[in-house]
């Protein structure tokens, strides 16, 4: 693919039609939601996928309130919660199941959904494909393979192939690719995947328990050098078990051998009465990210930009908040709101964020698979320090955005949502721009006309803000400065003694060059 600058994109001549503001390659858990932010603002997507169905083996089980609070966005967290189930924590065991950690469960979170939560993903995944078909401006095409792309004018030509071997080209201002681990837009982009250096294989089973069996609301990581495991409670009579491939162990020989299985079932779950053992896979866990996440107008998020061991639950999740960061952006650049520069915050903001959870991620992977004697006595000295070791070990919180051109003073945590039974959240009420709250009207200032002017958000006055949502006015109340700019995507961009100066700073944001 040829490179251009952002820069160059726009002077380019014009050799092919646009026909969609945007090519999302891959309909995944992240290219199914990204297409329906995107849909929902307006911009016109063509979406396909290689595969005429969803992803059919076991993998993610885990969601986290601002996973479900951009599917709210999308108009799926309502059907959604019913088919969840609550998580109460993890606890980290050793090979003769004694606790040594426990890490409990959120229920209550800033976004107002609780903190963790299991789905399965088939429905999941159905959930997040229909609600993409949804939309007038969303047109999804299953059994179409990208296999190229390159520059055409302003936008971007991409070459598929349809399972009839039949070939399909489009022209689109902005690539997405949503392509997973082995992302041919990545590639497209010259972009190299940077890894770890963690890398284990493991076996995953998804078992229908017995009629009637209970188990507990709460993950367990089995610290066992001769089998590492995870033990996940999961909706209805599911649970989810994860183990560690041991030396020799390979996937064709060992999801065959009902024997084997049957045995490792017992093991894993003595006691408990399944009735069959639903879907199996195997996997290699690994943490890295992609060099780099855009080129011009085209970007790779979720699988594709980055790659997590399962242990926290975060890799989706993480591309969910891809798709959260960039569709905003993009809807601001296509509608003229905003300078093609504001596309660069994206893997700006959303590297350092992720990478942080791939280091939280890889080293409970190296806690929990720890094999050799150098790492179980590493592990054992851990255990020994006691809680606090422990927790530096193996806690884990979201961590905010760092400071940036639309992160400044007092920004870069969630702002709280109101979900009051049978109303409307606060987040909707708020509205998909930008947000400046202020506390009286003598802050405002000169500010107010740009916000009455450009269509990038509204003014809301503390004042205003109904007694519904007494979490949102709780926060107004205690913010060290009378002003806030909160972002589309709900984080906070800055607090602030006058409207101007965050006005400024989003200007200079939207604006600069
Ligand atoms: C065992 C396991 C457990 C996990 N558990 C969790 C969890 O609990 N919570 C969590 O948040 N994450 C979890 N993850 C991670 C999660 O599964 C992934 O991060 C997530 O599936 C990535 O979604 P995606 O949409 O980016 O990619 P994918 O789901 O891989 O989707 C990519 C799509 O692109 C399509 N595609 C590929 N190439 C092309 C092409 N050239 N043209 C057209 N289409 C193409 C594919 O067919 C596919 O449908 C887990 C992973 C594993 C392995």
């Amino acid at each position: 693919m040829q490179r251009t600058h952002a820069e160059d994109d726009r002077g380019a001549a014009g050799d092919g039609r646009v026909t969609a503001d945007v090519a999302v390659v891959g309909l995944g858990p992240v290219g199914a939601v990204v297409t329906s932010l995107l849909a929902r603002r307006g911009l016109s997507v063509w979406a396909c996928d290689r595969e005429l169905d969803i992803f059919p083996l076991p993998r993610a089980a885990h969601i986290d309130h601002m996973g479900l609070r951009v599917l709210q966005e999308i108009g799926c967290a309502g059907d959604l919660l019913s088919e969840l189930r609550a998580n109460e924590g993890s606890v980290f065991v050793d090979a003769d199941r004694r606790p040594l950690y426990t890490i409990g469960a959120n229920a209550e979170t800033v976004s107002g959904y609780p903190g963790s939560s299991y789905f399965h993903q088939p429905y999941f995944d159905r959930l997040l494909r229909r609600s993409a078909e949804g939309y007038d401006t969303a047109r999804l095409e299953l059994g179409v393979e990208v296999e190229a792309i390159e520059r055409a004018g302003d936008g971007y030509r991409v070459r598929a192939r349809r399972r009839d071997g039949s070939a399909l080209d489009l022209v689109a201002r902005f690539v997405l690719g949503c392509d997973g681990v082995n992302s041919t837009v990545r590639a497209a982009i010259g972009a190299d995947r940077v890894l770890s250096g963690f890398e284990e294989d493991w076996f995953i089973f998804d078992l229908v328990l017995g009629e009637g069996v209970v188990t507990d609301d709460i993950a367990v990581q089995v610290c066992d050098r001769r089998r590492p495991m995870t033990l996940l409670p999961m909706p209805g009579r599911r649970y989810r078990l994860e183990c560690q491939a041991m030396p020799g162990e390979t996937a064709e020989a060992m999801l065959r051998d009902e024997a084997w299985r049957d045995a490792l079932i017992a093991h894993a779950l003595p006691g408990v009465r399944y009735e069959r053992v639903e879907r199996t896979a195997s996997y290699t866990f690994q943490g890295g990210v992609a060099s780099r996440w855009r080129d011009g107008g085209v970007f790779v998020l979720g699988d594709a930009a980055h790659v997590m061991p399962p242990f926290l639950g975060q890799g989706m999740c993480s591309g969910i908040r891809d798709a959260a960061n960039l569709a905003w952006k993009l809807d601001l650049v296509r509608r003229g709101e905003a300078g093609d520069f504001v596309l660069d915050t994206y893997e700006a903001e959303r590297r350092p964020h992720v990478s942080s959870i791939i280091d939280a991620a890889v080293r409970l992977g190296r806690f929990i698979c720890a094999s050799t004697d150098d790492e179980v006595e590493g592990r054992r000295r851990v255990v020994a320090a006691g809680e606090e070791a422990l927790g530096a070990r193996l806690g884990f919180r979201l961590p905010a955005l760092e400071p940036g051109p639309l992160v400044s003073s007092g920004g870069g945590k969630l702002l709280p949502q109101d979900i009051p039974a049978g109303g409307v959240p606060s987040d909707e009420w708020l509205g998909s721009g930008f947000v400046a709250f202020v506390r009286d009207d003598g802050t405002i200032g000169g500010a107010g006309a740009w916000w009455e002017r450009t269509g990038v958000g509204r003014m809301v006055r503390a004042a205003d803000v109904p007694g519904a949502y007494p979490k949102l006015r709780a926060w107004l109340d205690a913010l060290p400065a009378p002003v806030a700019v909160v972002r589309p995507d709900r984080y906070v961009l800055g607090i602030a003694d006058r409207l101007e100066v965050l006005t400024d700073q989003l200007v200079a944001g939207l604006e600069s060059r």
